[in-house]
């Protein structure tokens, strides 16, 4: 029996016109180009129904009330389709599936997100690539997981980054291999399927807009500056450090500041700026004050991933120690220890 799948068009470059001050979403639009591909027409593509939301959005104005929204759209129809694919704009595309990852509670099916860098409206667009192979993605029965594709790879939604702000290969997961590659033939790669729970039933958990920080170290940074940003505030920080975890200073300045941080009620999370690797607190002179001052270690996750889980686990109502102790748990296969 052909699989049936929604596809939900959120905005983004794919189904942007050329407006007076550069490329921007148009309502009503997208729907009669995908009419004019014949592709989308073959006996091959599962059967699929298009909803449009509204407003459609720059992926760049997303935040945590649209991530709710697309939840929301998914969940009403979770039961009526076998899959979902979703259209956005590749600039937070990466954020969106890792809080996606999250919010769908054990859900079975494929949620497959892509978008384009050149619009439909152009020549050379990969937005008809991206769509009909996300669309016989989804309606494979091979995928059951939140995945953005985009030119020609799968990748696992929460390990997915945004490495190219021009190239048509924009995406990548340096830290988890691709779940498929399509060239000539899709090609599904040998994959350890995350462990769903049988006898829960799917359900959306919606995220509070709990107040997050990133900051990024760089050589001559004055911890210092940040100190009046570490208030009861902010919930979280990922701190994103250099190599395995290392700052400048042996945690000399910054030492206080996560002090202050913690006492505050703020969960510090460290990332690696290096977008392959893990952080290994405690490897160097440079990262033992994070250990020892309580710093949660990221391991492999990408930014993407660490805010998208720091909202999720404080939306949940986990008290600090908790959320603690999960950050540095593998929930959604979205890190190795
Ligand atoms: N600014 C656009 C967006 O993220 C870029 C894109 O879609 O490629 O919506």
């Amino acid at each position: 029996m052909k699989k049936r799948i929604c596809l939900i068009h959120t905005g983004g470059t794919i189904g942007m016109v050329k407006g007076e001050n550069g490329y921007l979403p148009k309502e009503g639009y997208l729907e009669n180009v995908l009419e004019t591909i014949s592709d989308l027409k073959s006996p091959e593509m599962p059967d699929f129904d298009f909803y449009e939301m509204s407003p459609l959005l720059d992926s760049s104005n997303m935040a945590v009330d649209d991530w709710n929204r697309i939840g929301e759209e998914i969940a009403k129809r979770y039961n009526s389709y076998d899959g979902f694919v979703i259209l956005h704009g590749t600039d937070t595309m990466a954020y969106t599936a890792a809080a996606l990852s999250f919010m769908l509670e054990n859900s079975n099916k494929p949620v497959i997100l892509t978008g384009s860098q050149i619009p439909l409206c152009e020549i050379r667009s990969d937005g008809v690539d991206n769509i009909i192979t996300s669309l016989l993605i989804a309606g494979s029965g091979r995928i059951n997981e939140v995945c953005l594709y985009f030119g020609g790879r799968l990748l696992r939604g929460n390990r997915a980054t945004k490495m190219s702000a021009d190239g048509l290969l924009a995406f990548d997961s340096p830290n988890c291999p691709r779940l498929a590659e399509a060239g000539i033939t899709i090609r599904y790669l040998p994959y350890t399927k995350p462990e769903i729970d049988t006898d829960k039933e799917f359900s959306l958990c919606k995220l509070e807009n709990v107040p997050i920080g990133v900051l990024k170290v760089f050589p001559g940074i004055s911890f210092p500056i940040f100190d009046k940003l570490m208030t009861e505030k902010l919930k979280g920080i990922v701190l994103e450090t250099f190599g395995a975890g290392n700052i400048p200073g042996e945690g000399d300045s910054l030492l206080p500041i996560i002090k202050k941080a913690f006492s505050a009620g703020s969960l510090i999370t460290v990332c690696s700026q290096c977008p392959q690797g893990t952080v290994s607190l405690g490897a160097y002179a440079t990262s033992s004050p994070l250990k020892e001052a309580g710093a949660i270690s990221g391991y492999d996750m990408t930014t993407e991933a660490a805010v998208a889980k720091l909202y999720y686990l404080f939306s949940k109502g986990y008290s600090t120690s908790e959320i603690k102790a999960l950050m540095e748990e593998n929930l959604r296969s979205e890190l190795t220890k």
